[in-house]
């Protein structure tokens, strides 16, 4: 009996504990079980994010979860505090700033006209306002910038931390173990198998293995489009100092950077292969990246590369977009992954959602529905274009 749930995620990041949560949170009376591989979270991609939190996305679904997400974290230390205890998280609404070229100003022109019709608070400011708001920039090529004010960073680890105690405590089971396949029978899943051969069952499993998540459902002959993709993350320091704190600003070349207290946090997408590839490229911060950072302000000339950091995306290789439904071909499947980089500022409205659809078969708070994994087959992808 006791290797029987009501309930099992495969994974134990952001998405299985949000999900978990918001279940009996809203109500859920059955038994949970999630099951981690990886029980010091050293290559979870959670804890290896950077922890960036904002509205400025060019698709309504993506908008909206950004906004209740917000409202989430803005309250998440109480909410998740434990006997009067606050769960400290280390939310900077630093706000997140985009520079604008002439080339990207124009695709900027539309995605504000969707965030203003949705309530995104964004300011659009032209080169002069750029270069008071931010005074040690080259603002020369740029034609302006926009601001979202209503978003920053918090710190993953301790957001994840917070989900998982909540989430133990409410009455969540957790197996540090490796599930080697889902079991199902006649269309349906009806549990799972770990590395070891134990065998637990359940009528819903959900898959919410991150980069790992494409691989796990392939297994069970269900292709969906997420690959392990990584990306890498510089921590510096400046002999010059920036006069104040830097918002989450994002170049015209995708690269950006951001204060975080004494040091600042520098990342690019470039280019590579998909692939469990943790390993730290210096030689791509010193040929690619400190001529861009160089150019963009002096201050940068003179740096010291201190440490750095890489992660895997779940990423969507088809649209660059969350898949979070169940699956028409296999009762009691669902999926919550594909994040590809906005995963964690949206996880408290993927959580919640997913719970809603578990629980209810419909979504009430927000219709994610265009984030189905159906829209591969009728090719109704949702084309996210704000993503780095
Ligand atoms: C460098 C980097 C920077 C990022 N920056 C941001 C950002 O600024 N803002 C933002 O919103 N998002 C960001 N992200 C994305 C965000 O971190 C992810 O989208 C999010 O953490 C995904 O959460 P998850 O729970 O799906 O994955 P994970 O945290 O990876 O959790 C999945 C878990 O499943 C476990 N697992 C996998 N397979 C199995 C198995 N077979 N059996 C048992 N356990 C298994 C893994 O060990 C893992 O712990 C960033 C990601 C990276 C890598």
């Amino acid at each position: 009996m006791t290797n029987n749930y009501d309930l099992i995620i495969v994974g134990g990041g952001i998405m299985a504990t949000s999900l978990a949560y918001n279940l009996y949170k809203d109500g859920y009376t059955g038994k949970i079980a999630l099951f981690e591989k990886d029980s010091k979270y050293e290559y979870s991609s959670t804890p290896r994010s950077e922890g960036g939190i904002r509205q400025t996305f060019s698709t309504e679904v993506n908008i909206r979860m950004s906004q209740y997400s917000y409202q989430v974290y803005k309250q998440f230390e109480e909410e998740m505090a434990v006997d009067g205890e606050k769960a400290h998280i280390d939310f900077h609404e630093n706000g997140y700033l985009y520079l604008l070229d002439k080339k990207s100003k124009p695709i900027f022109d539309d995605i504000l006209k969707v965030q203003s019709s949705l309530g995104v608070k964004t300011k659009l400011m032209d080169q002069m306002e750029t270069q008071s708001f931010f005074p040690e920039l080259n603002v020369e090529d740029l034609e302006g910038s926009v601001f979202d004010p209503e978003a920053g960073n918090a710190d993953p680890y301790s957001v994840l931390q917070a989900y998982i105690r909540k989430t133990k405590i409410l009455g969540a089971t957790f197996h540090y173990e490796e599930i080697t396949s889902i079991l199902t029978e006649r269309g349906k899943v009806t549990g799972v198998q770990t590395i070891n051969g134990d065998k637990y069952l359940a009528p819903v499993v959900v898959n919410a293995a991150g980069p790992w998540s494409g691989e796990l459902s392939a297994k069970i002959g269900i292709e969906i489009p997420v690959k392990p993709l990584k990306r890498q993350l510089f921590s510096i320091d400046t002999q010059q100092k920036f006069q104040n704190e830097i918002p989450f600003t994002f170049d015209p070349t995708g690269l950006h950077f951001r204060g975080e207290r004494s040091k600042i946090v520098v990342g690019w997408a470039n280019e590579v292969p998909y692939g469990y590839d943790f390993k730290l490229d210096k030689q791509f911060f010193e040929e690619e990246i400190w001529p861009i950072l160089a150019g963009r302000s002096s201050h940068f000339e003179q740096l010291k590369l201190e440490s750095g950091w890489t992660g895997l995306y779940d990423y969507n290789y088809a649209d660059h977009n969350a898949i979070i439904s169940g699956h028409p071909e296999m009762g009691g499947y669902y999926i919550i992954t594909g994040f590809s980089g906005h995963g964690f500022q949206h996880a408290p409205a993927a959580g919640k959602a997913l719970s809603e659809l578990i629980r209810l078969g419909r979504f009430e708070t927000i219709d994610i529905s265009p984030l189905s994994v159906e829209r591969f087959k009728t090719n109704n992808l949702v084309v996210e274009t704000a993503v780095y």
